[in-house]
């Protein structure tokens, strides 16, 4: 049988993802995902080109557990794709200063991948959990398994974009800096953007925005990236689902000397009860706020709020490109998806000479072709981020690498 596939594992604070495909071809041949772990209601949902199978796991599922539930259901029968697997790709969240490219993961790079969990700690321990139990799991493809950083994008930034401005010893000794996130999805876009505009990584000069659950903003100068919005952690930056982004450092000190919170009810608050949700008060769903957006007044200002935090990024980031921008580029759940958050957002870049064509922005057709600038206007494009697919393609070219 011939072994073509990758398997991708993405395992996040609360929820798994993953896909079985074929990084030349593309094809997805299983995907599927297990949402709340650790909560109650955990369910399992798995998908093939003809099957499609959904089950409720036992409450308070752990890594361990379903992880094998996984793992057992591509082995057997059902969905049949185990001896065709020949490495395993893991999204790791936070590489830090050390690892700024893809590597075939051995006992040092998981000793970096744990020291990091420090700035990525709902993350990067659930992406070393994944690494150990697929290890157990395929045996026989323990030396295939190849991390993929949502940092290391992010490596080329130069120290006046990565620095905070608090005492040098921090940066030096505790290594506190902007490492940003979403690494993988931006690189991604990069590499099609280039493929959609016929023009070279080392030349071009776009600004990708990331807007979904998570949402990042990268400046990408001559192919790299030279600026991008969340910092040490995916706490800073554009408004998130539930996160705050940027906001003033003092309002922690008075939080916590003012109104007596304590410090990880007042992590939680910025975390999981701010950003769309905090504002909107009911939702961290986009499309809530969007379909209340005419009739309730903090759903109207949860958008509002959003739009204006990307497009004051974009500004910025516009004043960092050497006088030439080639593209903005939007994606992720709601930058592909919410024709109003775009048209909101261009809205108030026109100083740039970027217009948006209100027609084919509304039109979902104009996803095959993936402008939606008038002819005027510097390119805006909307492309479906696929990081499973950066991810494979990285995993086959270093477990080939490393074969020659
Ligand atoms: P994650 O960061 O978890 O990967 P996604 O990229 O899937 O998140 O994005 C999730 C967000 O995308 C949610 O806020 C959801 O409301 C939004 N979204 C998905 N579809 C639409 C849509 N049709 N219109 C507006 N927002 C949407």
């Amino acid at each position: 049988m011939l072994k073509k596939l990758i398997l991708v594992l993405n395992c996040g604070s609360s929820s798994l993802k993953f896909s079985i495909l074929d990084p030349n071809s593309k094809k997805i041949y299983v995907s599927g995902m297990i949402e709340r772990l650790f909560l109650k209601n955990t369910v399992v949902f798995i998908y093939s080109d003809k099957k499609r199978y959904t089950k409720n796991l036992s409450d308070y599922t752990n890594y361990s557990d379903a992880l094998n539930f996984i793992f057992k259901k591509i082995k057997n029968k059902y969905f049949n794709c185990y001896n065709k697997i020949y490495g395993i790709g893991h999204r790791i969240v936070h590489g830090g200063d050390k690892l700024n490219k893809s590597v075939i993961i051995t006992d040092k790079i998981l000793k970096i991948i744990k020291k990091f969990s420090i700035f990525a700690p709902l993350h990067n321990p659930a992406n070393l959990k994944g690494i150990q139990i697929s290890k157990k799991f395929f045996p026989h493809l323990k030396k295939n398994n190849v991390a993929v950083f949502d940092t290391s994008f992010h490596s080329s930034l130069p120290k006046s974009s990565f620095l905070y401005a608090i005492p040098y010893k921090f940066y030096k000794k505790n290594k506190i800096r902007r490492y940003g996130a979403h690494g993988i999805s931006h690189n991604y876009i990069l590499n099609k953007t280039s493929k959609v505009l016929n023009k070279s990584k080392n030349l071009l000069n776009i600004i990708s925005c990331h807007l979904g659950n998570g949402s990042s903003v990268t400046a990408i100068k001559s192919g790299k990236s030279i600026d991008t919005s969340m910092g040490l952690t995916p706490l800073e930056g554009l408004v998130m689902g539930t996160r705050s982004g940027d906001l003033d450092p003092a309002i922690i000190f008075f939080m916590y000397n003012k109104l007596g919170l304590s410090i990880e009810s007042i992590e939680k608050i910025l975390t999981h009860k701010s950003g769309l949700l905090g504002i909107s008060t009911k939702s961290s769903d986009c499309r809530y706020s969007e379909k209340n957006y005419q009739y309730n007044k903090n759903s109207k200002l949860a958008i509002k709020i959003f739009c204006h935090r990307v497009a004051k990024y974009i500004g910025a980031y516009s004043t960092l490109m050497n006088g030439r921008l080639d593209a903005v580029v939007f994606t992720g759940g709601i930058g592909e998806n919410s024709f109003l958050i775009r048209r909101k957002v261009i809205s108030k870049l026109n100083l740039l000479g970027l217009y948006i064509d209100k027609n084919i922005n509304t039109n979902t057709k104009f996803h095959k072709k993936y402008f939606i600038n008038t002819k005027n206007s510097i390119k805006i494009l909307v492309i479906p981020t696929k990081e499973e697919l950066f991810i494979a393609q990285e995993t086959q070219k270093l477990i080939n690498k490393k074969n020659i």
